[in-house]
């Protein structure tokens, strides 16, 4: 029996005609990242374990369960990236780009990410994220800055129906009396909340703002708000961002149960969230981390940056309607009559292709009326019909597609013609 093979669950095949809406999209994002002066930085796929897995009793649902970890022929313990700033943090460290690189260094990575979810609409194991780095500036501009970058990808790939929430989770002064108020709050609801969050409760109480339980949200909704505990600090670093986000006109929510889902998060965090959808709705999700380069044995480094997911971007988009574009047009179809025809079809095109221009010409046999039926299909601007005359006369006739419209030319001009009239 023929086997029958199929992706992995949790997987996607993005085909000819669908990328075109990726490409623009990314497109888009190197260039609005690059104008705020982010270079790339590509990493390998899969880092040790330990990269990820720092052993400092993190209990985040990424970490905790949805790695993709494996042992290599060497037996050492790998693990395909789930996100992208632990990878970044090790780079940085490794290469010694702390010292050599004026502050702030910023990077980006557009990259797959790998998580063992349960898989459904919106939530994949492999997908795509967006992310950006943004190294040594402790000063609120930075985290503005950083805000300001997700918003203009996002209002320049033309989503309307989105939301920025904003909150600060304080840093490690503030944060142990804050814990000791929810420890208190939901040891008090104990009965409501599930196995998952019992376990947080000891170790990371914060955590349990994030459940996606409903018994558990529910039980969330009446906890003490971080926001209340904050030190004078926190509160005077959280008044500024919010004063450069109005500054520059970025409207936010303020909503004080967004916690983030890993755990090396210090005062700002924030999200984009597509209004239309549900759980799914969340694009893009970011703060500061100034406590990451220490976890990683480097010396305390400022950091704030986000992720932000393609796939979740893309869905979004469709969701309201917004084209990206499909894939392009050639700007001539040529179609050849007989034997003479073709190889000077054949010819022709390779030269026109060579000048930048996208040519298609016939390379299945087709007759000629299925061939200008063809050309018609894939949108070509133009056409033009080589048969033994016109190879003869190196003259032909182009045709503009759209309507009829029909100019006589040496062969030898159709390249200027077609730049001309693009
Ligand atoms: P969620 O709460 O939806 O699980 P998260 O907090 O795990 O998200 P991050 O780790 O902050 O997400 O990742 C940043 C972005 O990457 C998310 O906002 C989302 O757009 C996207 N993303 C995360 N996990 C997935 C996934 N499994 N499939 C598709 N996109 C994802
Ligand atoms: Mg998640």
């Amino acid at each position: 029996m023929a086997v029958k093979y199929t992706r992995p669950r949790g997987t996607q095949d993005v085909l000819p005609g669908q990328s075109g809406r990726w490409l623009r999209l990314e497109k888009l994002m190197r260039r609005t990242v690059g104008l705020y002066g982010y270079k790339e930085i590509r990493l390998p796929t899969f880092e040790a374990t330990e990269v990820f897995a720092r052993g400092v009793g993190d209990t985040t649902d990424i970490v905790s369960k949805e790695m993709y970890t494996f042992l290599d022929k060497g037996n050492r313990s790998i693990t395909l990236r789930p996100e992208g700033t632990a990878g970044v943090a090790r780079a940085i460290l490794e290469n010694g780009l702390l010292g050599s690189s004026p502050a702030p260094l910023k990077a980006y990575y557009l990259q797959s990410c790998f998580r063992y979810e349960k898989a459904q609409k919106g939530r994949l194991r492999e997908f795509h994220q967006l992310g950006i780095e943004c190294y040594g500036a402790d000063d609120p501009a930075a985290d503005a800055e950083v805000i300001a970058v997700a918003r203009q990808i996002l209002s320049a790939a033309g989503l309307r129906q989105v939301r920025l929430e904003i909150n600060s989770i304080g840093c490690p002064h503030c944060r142990p009396k804050y814990h000791e108020a929810l420890r208190e709050y939901f040891s008090a609801h104990k009965a409501e909340l599930c196995e998952t969050c019992l376990e947080r409760l000891d170790r990371n109480p914060m955590r349990i703002l994030d459940c996606k339980v409903e018994s558990c949200g529910k039980v969330a909704a009446g906890a003490p708000v971080v926001l209340d505990y904050l030190c004078e600090d926190c509160q005077s670093r959280f008044d500024q961002v919010k004063a450069l986000l109005d500054a520059q006109g970025i409207e936010y929510v303020v909503n004080p149960t967004i916690v983030r889902g890993l755990d090396y998060y210090t005062n700002t965090v924030f999200e984009f969230i597509h209004t239309a959808v549900g759980t799914q709705g969340t694009i893009c999700g970011g703060g500061r981390y100034n406590g990451l380069m220490e976890q990683f044995g480097g010396p305390a480094t400022p950091a704030v940056g986000f992720g932000m997911g393609v796939e979740r971007l893309l869905m979004a988009l469709e969701d309201e309607g917004v084209e990206l574009g499909g894939d392009p047009v050639p700007a001539l179809y040529l179609a050849p009559l007989g034997e003479a025809g073709k190889t000077e079809a054949i010819r022709l095109a390779t030269e026109l292709r060579s000048r930048g221009l996208y040519v298609e010409t016939d390379i299945v046999g087709r007759g000629l009326k299925a061939q200008m039926k063809y050309a018609n299909k894939l949108g070509a601007v133009y056409s033009m019909v080589l048969g033994d005359d016109e190879v003869n006369a190196r003259r032909a006739r182009v045709k503009r597609m759209e309507d009829g419209a029909e100019t006589e030319l040496s062969l030898d001009d159709l390249g200027e013609f077609l730049c001309q009239n693009l």
